[in-house]
């Protein structure tokens, strides 16, 4: 035998058995996207690496060490994309969506990080995402995150997930608490951690969320953030602030939290849990106004979030809240020569009549015993066993595989009348 090709590292199929949870999942997402009136966009999985440098920021873990980067036959540098903000904006702007607009989207589909693969981290993964154009204010933060709350909420896990909140202030305020945290570090900075070292010049916030014991008690002294806040922001903040507790809202504020990517002003966010281990958080997001002119387009305020999806649906696991819809309810089971011949017709019938019934023809003939295996197997609610009596009275004998309720045998538009409820479960 030839030696089996395996898939890449950190790279997940998505096998039958766990589709049908996805789908629930997702199916939820849009509901909820359609209820504040969100629009679905789909961008490229790849794009030109500039988009990215530009965007997240040359001096990120993200462009730094976890971008697919590699040169097309055209020696052009293309990337897969590793965040789906970036390519937005630039759908936005090529296409003239955020000109004098506004505008409320949504897209779901796979990034791609080189990371280390574990628990809740991929190489390839999945990301919800929201991003609002053209609302300066901060009843639009209040939005986006009423939309994800709303999520928790639908899914029954807002007891499992907490927010923390910040504020960077403007981007000119964030440049003096920079500039204000790097001196005040660099007195120290024999006793920081490696990574942090190497941050104290380029990317000196991310310090403040090193994990290391010694960098952390460092802190403890350091600059505070909401001290160099603008007035504007600050007022900002307030008003989110008020808006999220008239929801009834309940937020941690964070000083700490400032988020991995260059693009984010004023509010930042993520909602975290202490269910998955190490990877807690499962949406993260802010505002960032000025990423859509510095893509080229003309200034326009913006907020947003992305979800990870494997994350989420670790926890809706763990928190066994997932009951996807059976993927099918009923197996029909030709015995005989005749029945296997009209077996198609039937079922076509059946599905004319109800196009939500998820309904297997048996296929490849065999003894009812066989054909009971097959039937359970399927995870069907029941078979709908068709024999030469049957056929002659036209009729269909039901036989429920899950419970232990008699088998029964109906006309065909009695069957239709049994077989509606399983269809709306
Ligand atoms: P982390 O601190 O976990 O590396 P991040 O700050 O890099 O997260 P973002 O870029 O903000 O993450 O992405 C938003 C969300 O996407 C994260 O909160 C997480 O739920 C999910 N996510 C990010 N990277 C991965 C990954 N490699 N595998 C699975 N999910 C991921
Ligand atoms: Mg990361």
């Amino acid at each position: 035998m030839a030696k089996s090709i395996q898939a890449i590292r950190g790279m997940n199929d998505l096998l039958p058995d766990q589709s049908p949870a996805w789908q629930q999942v997702e199916s939820t997402i849009r509901r909820v996207a359609a209820s504040y009136g969100y629009s679905e966009i789909r961008m490229p999985v790849l794009e030109n690496t500039a988009l990215f440098k530009r965007s997240i920021g040359e001096v990120t873990d993200i462009v730094e060490k976890e971008m697919y980067t590699f040169d097309d036959r055209n020696g052009e540098s293309l990337t897969l994309r590793p965040e789906g903000t970036a390519s937005c904006v630039r759908a936005g702007n090529q296409h003239g969506l955020l000109y004098n607009q506004i505008q409320r989207l949504w897209y779901i589909g796979p990034m791609f990080r080189y990371e280390r693969p574990q628990k809740g981290r991929y190489r390839q993964f999945h990301q919800f995402g929201i991003e609002t154009f053209g609302l300066s204010g901060a009843d639009a933060d209040a939005e986006v995150i009423l939309l994800s709350a709303r999520l928790w909420k639908a899914f029954g896990i807002a007891d499992q997930v907490e927010l923390q909140l910040n504020s960077l202030g403007s981007n000119e305020a964030r440049a003096r608490y920079r500039d204000a945290l790097r001196d005040y570090l660099a007195q120290y900075q024999e006793q920081l951690d490696e990574d942090s070292k190497r941050r104290l010049d380029s990317n000196p916030l991310r310090i403040l969320d090193s994990k290391d014991e010694t960098t952390q008690s460092l802190l403890a002294d350091a600059p505070r953030l909401s001290d160099y806040w603008d007035d504007e922001s600050r007022e900002h903040f307030a008003q989110l602030r008020a808006r999220l507790d008239e929801a009834g809202i309940n937020y941690t504020l964070n000083e700490r939290l400032v988020r991995g990517l260059d693009y984010y002003n004023r509010t930042v966010f993520e909602w975290v849990t202490t269910a998955l281990g190490a990877q807690g958080t499962v949406c993260a997001g802010g505002r960032y106004d000025g990423l859509v002119e510095q893509l080229g387009g003309k200034a326009t305020p913006a907020v947003g979030f992305a979800m990870g999806m494997e994350r989420l649906v670790l926890l809706l696991q763990e928190q066994d809240k997932l009951n996807p819809r059976r993927a099918v309810d009923a197996y029909l089971m030709p015995l005989g020569e005749q029945a296997e011949l009209k077996a198609p017709a039937i079922a076509e019938q059946l599905r004319d009549a109800l196009p939500e019934l998820r309904l297997v023809t048996h296929c490849g003939g065999g003894a009812m015993k066989k054909q009971i295996k097959k039937a359970d197997k399927s995870g069907a609610e029941v078979a709908l066993i068709v024999g030469e009596n049957e056929l002659a009275e036209q009729q269909v004998t039901v036989k429920p595989l899950r419970s232990d309720a008699e088998q029964t045998t109906l006309s065909h538009a009695e069957l239709v009348e049994f077989l509606r409820p399983l269809t709306q479960a």
